[in-house]
């Protein structure tokens, strides 16, 4: 079904509710685990709930509907001159509620964070039916837990969002891009030290690519260039902006690239002159999952380790699995400023797809294993869904889990929103 206000999707809830059959809200789609998938319940989708109910460019907020595509709520802030700052590739797609519901990252969480941080209020539909109105614009307003916290990355099985409040940001008129070759991926994280103290508030985006990223976009991307002379191990995509037109980023940002090169950090970079060069720069970045396809099955891992631990990580993670696997290719790339790789494997050159993606639990279990014991996550910013299930149940202590079902038969005693999802021994009636 697909609703087009609130009302309807309580009516429908509470429809549901009676009859007994389960649930399963969807956005646009786009999301990476599963998570609005569909087996015998009824989706939801809110793709005609998609005003912007208002945006206050005094309170620096926006009300929007959960069904808005990121892009368009990009734009409407954009109009009263604002930012709102969420970025991913699949933002031309993808829907507000599904970004909350994911609590979803991308590119500019380092200066911004992501969904969660983004957030000042929320209305959600029950799946009793009841309607929680939750749109508050305060930053401040400590009145009890802050409940919409347990529906942002709720993933659909508490409730149905169906509109939000957002915080908006000054928007950025000036920019400097930069892609930089690295000698390796511990260069990275000395350039990311660097930078971030040296250009204050301004560094935005600080994204990885290895080599292997570069070599498959350059193959199968068609007009993609190699925008350096010799090839590196690692490269990062650096990106400061500014609100004020004369920032002198261009030049803070040369500066401090020159330092690192004579530090012997960066080996070689070239900054964007134009709007053209800085989109074929992004382009890089963002074409590596499609360049990835044409070179057979992959397995995808989306982890996080503390950000000085990324190089470490890169290297015992990398190791393990060519031991399994003697010929994998690691196609690492991701958001290095937030410690978040996507730690891609592509199958060994003519090797058998599907032998190889029979091996998905072992070899992201492998991966798990050196993220955790780093300190990191098993999934930074995809969820768990469907996919990541069995790892969620098998690698959280008993009492986190023990709380996870307690916030859910709190809210949804009997099982009906979005079930057999996040919490493996769920079972949906
Ligand atoms: C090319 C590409 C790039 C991506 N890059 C990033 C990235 O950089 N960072 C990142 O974090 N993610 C990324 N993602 C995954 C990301 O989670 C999704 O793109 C996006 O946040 C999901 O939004 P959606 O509207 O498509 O949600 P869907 O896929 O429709 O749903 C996702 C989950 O949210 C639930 N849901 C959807 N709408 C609602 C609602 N209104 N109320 C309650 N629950 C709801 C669903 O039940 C499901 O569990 C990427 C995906 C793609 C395809």
């Amino acid at each position: 079904v697909r609703p087009g206000s609130t009302a309807e999707v309580a009516a429908v809830v509470r429809a549901c509710a009676a009859a007994g059959v389960a649930m399963v809200p969807q956005g646009g789609n786009t999301g990476l685990v599963g998570g609005a998938v569909a087996a015998g319940q009824l989706i939801i989708n809110l793709g005609r709930m998609n005003n912007i109910r208002e945006v206050d460019a005094a309170d620096f907020t926006m009300t929007v509907e959960a069904g808005a595509v990121l892009a368009d709520v990009q734009a409407a802030a954009e109009v009263a001159n604002r930012l709102f700052p969420l970025s991913l590739a699949a933002e031309g797609s993808c829907q507000i509620g599904g970004n909350l519901a994911t609590n979803a990252g991308g590119t500019g969480v380092l200066r911004y964070g992501n969904m969660r941080e983004l957030t000042l209020g929320l209305e959600v539909v029950l799946p009793s039916g009841e309607v929680w109105d939750g749109l508050r614009r305060l930053r401040k307003d400590n009145t009890g837990y802050d409940l919409k916290h347990m529906f942002i990355g709720g993933e659909g099985t508490l409730g149905i969002i169906t509109a939000a409040v957002l915080k908006l940001f000054p928007l950025s008129v000036s920019s400097a891009t930069a892609f930089v070759g690295l000698p390796d991926v511990a260069s990275a994280l000395a350039v990311f030290e660097r930078l971030r103290p040296a250009t204050g508030d301004q560094l935005t985006t600080f994204e990885l690519l290895t080599r292997p990223c570069i070599d498959m976009v350059l193959a199968h991307i068609p007009g993609a260039v190699d925008p350096l002379s010799a090839p590196y191990q690692a490269y990062a995509l650096i990106e400061l902006t500014s609100s004020q037109q004369d920032s002198g980023l261009e030049q803070l940002l040369e500066r401090e690239l020159a330092a690192a090169i004579e530090a012997g950090t960066v080996a070689d970079a070239v900054l964007a002159r134009s709007q053209a060069q800085r989109a074929s720069l992004w382009h890089l970045r963002e074409a590596i999952p499609e360049a990835q396809k044409p070179e057979g099955a992959s397995v995808k891992n989306d982890i996080s380790v503390p950000v000085s631990k990324v190089a470490e990580f890169i290297a015992r993670a990398g190791t393990a699995v060519q031991q399994a696997v003697p010929g994998i290719r690691l196609v690492s790339f991701g958001h290095i400023g937030d410690g978040n790789i996507h730690f891609n494997l592509s199958q060994p050159v003519g090797a058998d797809s599907a032998a190889f993606l029979a091996r998905w639990d072992e070899l992201t279990g492998l991966v798990s294993d050196v993220a955790e014991s780093l300190g990191g996550s098993f999934s930074a910013e995809h969820g768990i869904g469907l996919v990541k299930r069995s790892d969620l149940a098998r690698r959280r202590e008993p009492v986190e889990l023990a709380l996870l079902r307690q916030v859910k038969q709190a809210l949804d005693p009997r099982g009906l929103m979005n079930p057999g999802k996040m919490l493996v021994d769920e079972k949906p009636p």
